[in-house]
C-alpha cells in the first residue's frame, strides 16, 4: 500500500469533509465555539477577514448610492406581528426578551423579574422596525428613494449550527430601500444581486450562480427572492447572499405611504438584501486544502509574511536587518488600490514551525529568508495556491517588481480552479430516472440543471425523498426544456443540489 502523504490538516477533505472544515478553522485560529450554544467567538484572524469583507462591500454599497444607519437590536412583538408570512417564517427561531431585571432568590440564584408589558424580540432581521421608521420619514415622492444599509448582528435561534455557515447570532449587513415604483424596486433588487455576484467573483474568488428562488425558499413576506449560490468542495451548495423584492407587502403592513407627483396617496415599494459572516465559511470551504486555509489575496489580513531563518546565532543580525528592510520596501508597494499588508514574523520559534503556521493560516505569499538569501540579495518564495514544497528563489529586485502580479495570479488561479470544479460537477439532466439515480450517490452529486415546472408540494416531496432542493432558477440560463416531473414543455431550468 502506498504510504499516505502527511497533511497539515487531519482528516483530509476526502476522509471527512465536515471535520476537515472544523480543523481548518482551528488550525488557522479563525473562531471558536462559545459557551453559548450556537454562538461563536470570532478571533482576530477571522475578524480581520470579516473587516476586509466589510470594507469592500461598504465601498460598493456607497458607490451604488447607499448610506449607513443604525436601528435597534430589539423589535416590539406587535411590529413583528404586522406581516403574517414574516411572522410565520421567523417565529420558530426568535430569542425573546420578557423581563428587565434580575433578583437573587432565597438560594442566591438570579431570577428574572420585572416582566415587560410587551415582549421584545431580538432582531432576526429588521424589516419591521425599519419599516416603522420609514413610515414616518416618507411623506411625498420627493422623500424617495430611501437607500439605507445597516451593519449589525442578528439572532436566529438555529437548531443545527456550524461555525460561520450557520450560527444563532451572526454578523451581517442588511440593505433596506424604499421606492416610488415597482420598476425601481425591482431594478434595485437585481442591482444589489449583481453587487454580490461581483464581490464573490472579484474578491472572494468564488464563482456563483445567480438566480431566483422558488416559492418554497422565498424570504418570508417577499414577492421574490434572488440568491447567489456557490459550490463547496464537497459539491454541496451554499446560499451566499440574497436580495428580496418585497413588493408592497411591508409598505402595507408598516404604512409606508407617499403622495405621488400627481397628488395621489400610494403605498411604496421596498427591497431588502443581505450577506453575512457565512461568506467567511464560503471562502474557507471553496479554497482551502488539506494543509489548511487558503485565502483569496484581496481579503487576506496579510498578503505577505516574511519568515527569517536563523540557523546560527551569528546570522541573526544580518538576516534580521535584511528582513526589516525588505518589509519596509514591501510596505511601500500596492496590490490594486490597497497598500500591501506585510508581516515580519520575528517570534522566537523554529523556522519550519513558523512556515507551517502561516501555511495553515492561508497567507498568499510566504518569503523565507536565510543567510544564503541575504548573501544573494534574494528570498525563497512560496505561494499558498501551490504545494507547500513548491518554492523558488527570487531576487529581491524581481520580487518588488512582481509582487502585485503574483497576488493577482493567485486570485485568478483560485477563481479558475473553483470555476473548473463547479463546471465539472454540474450536470444537465432531462429524465426522472437519471435524476434519481444521479442523486442516489450522496457524496458526488453536485449541481444538476433540469427543466422545472413543478408545484411547491412536488418540490417538497422531492426534497424529503432525496434531500435535494432547488437552489435557484438561474438567470443566465436561456434554454428551456420539458419538465421530467410534470411533462410541461418550455419549462425554465432549475439548479438542484444538496445544500448547507
Ligand atoms: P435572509 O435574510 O434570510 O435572506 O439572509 C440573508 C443572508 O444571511 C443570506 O446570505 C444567508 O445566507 C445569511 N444567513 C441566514 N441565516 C444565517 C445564519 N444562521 N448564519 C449565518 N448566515 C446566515
Amino acid at each position: 500500500m502506498a504510504k499516505k502523504q502527511r497533511t497539515a490538516i487531519e482528516p483530509t477533505r476526502a476522509e471527512n469533509y465536515p471535520e476537515w472544515y472544523q480543523q481548518v478553522i482551528k488550525a488557522a485560529d479563525l473562531a471558536e465555539n462559545s459557551p453559548v450554544r450556537g454562538c461563536m467567538v470570532i478571533k482576530p484572524w477571522g475578524y480581520g477577514l470579516w473587516e476586509n469583507i466589510q470594507k469592500v462591500l461598504d465601498r460598493m454599497f456607497k458607490e451604488t448610492g447607499h448610506e449607513n444607519a443604525y436601528f435597534p437590536l430589539f423589535i416590539p412583538r406587535s411590529f413583528l406581528q404586522k406581516e403574517a408570512e414574516h411572522v410565520d417564517g421567523f417565529a420558530k427561531e426568535c430569542a425573546v426578551v420578557t423581563h428587565s431585571r434580575l433578583e437573587a432568590d432565597e438560594n442566591g440564584v438570579l431570577q428574572p423579574t420585572g416582566e415587560l408589558e410587551e415582549p421584545l424580540i431580538v432582531r432576526p432581521t429588521s424589516e419591521t422596525i425599519i419599516g416603522e421608521m420609514y413610515s414616518k420619514w416618507v411623506q411625498s415622492y420627493r422623500d424617495l428613494p430611501i437607500l439605507i444599509n445597516q451593519w449589525a448582528n442578528v439572532v436566529r435561534w438555529e437548531m443545527r449550527t456550524r461555525l460561520f455557515l450557520r450560527t444563532a447570532e451572526f454578523l451581517w449587513q442588511e440593505g433596506h430601500t424604499v421606492h416610488a415604483t415597482q420598476e425601481e424596486a425591482v431594478e434595485e433588487t437585481l442591482k444589489m444581486l449583481d453587487v454580490y455576484e461581483t464581490f464573490a467573483r472579484d474578491y472572494l474568488a468564488v464563482p456563483v450562480i445567480k438566480g431566483e428562488k422558488t416559492a418554497a425558499e422565498r424570504f418570508p413576506g417577499a414577492v421574490s427572492t434572488y440568491s447567489i449560490e456557490a459550490m463547496m468542495q464537497d459539491r454541496k451548495a451554499l446560499q451566499a447572499g440574497t436580495s428580496h423584492f418585497l413588493g408592497q407587502n411591508f409598505a402595507k403592513s408598516s404604512e409606508i405611504k407617499f403622495l405621488s407627483s400627481e397628488g395621489q396617496e400610494e403605498y411604496a415599494w421596498t427591497t431588502s438584501w443581505g450577506v453575512s459572516t457565512r461568506l467567511v465559511g464560503a471562502m474557507i470551504m471553496v479554497h482551502s486544502d488539506d494543509d489548511g486555509l487558503v485565502l483569496p489575496p484581496k481579503l487576506a489580513p496579510r498578503h505577505v509574511v516574511i519568515i527569517p531563518v536563523i540557523p546560527k546565532e551569528e546570522h541573526r543580525d544580518a538576516v534580521t536587518d535584511y528582513c526589516r528592510k525588505l518589509q519596509g520596501e514591501l510596505l511601500g508597494c500596492n496590490y490594486g488600490d490597497q497598500p500591501l499588508r506585510v508581516e515580519l514574523d520575528e517570534r522566537d520559534m523554529r523556522g519550519g514551525e513558523k512556515v507551517w503556521g502561516w501555511v495553515k493560516k492561508g497567507v498568499p505569499v510566504r518569503l523565507e529568508v536565510g543567510p544564503r538569501d541575504v548573501e544573494n540579495d534574494a528570498v525563497f518564495l512560496g505561494r499558498r495556491d501551490k504545494a507547500a514544497k513548491d518554492r523558488q528563489t527570487v531576487s529581491r529586485k524581481d520580487l518588488l517588481q512582481s509582487i502585485e502580479g503574483i497576488l493577482g495570479d493567485i486570485h485568478e488561479a483560485l477563481y479558475q480552479r473553483a470555476l473548473k470544479f463547479q463546471k465539472e460537477n454540474t450536470k444537465r439532466i432531462e429524465t426522472k430516472e437519471e435524476f434519481y439515480s444521479w442523486f442516489a450517490n450522496e457524496k458526488e452529486s453536485g449541481f444538476v440543471i433540469c427543466p422545472w415546472a413543478g408545484s411547491a408540494e412536488l418540490e417538497k416531496e422531492i426534497s424529503t425523498e432525496t434531500k435535494v432542493t432547488i437552489r435557484c432558477i438561474p438567470m443566465d440560463e436561456k434554454k428551456t426544456g420539458t419538465c421530467p416531473f410534470t411533462g410541461t414543455e418550455n419549462a425554465p431550468m432549475a439548479v438542484f443540489a444538496r445544500s448547507y
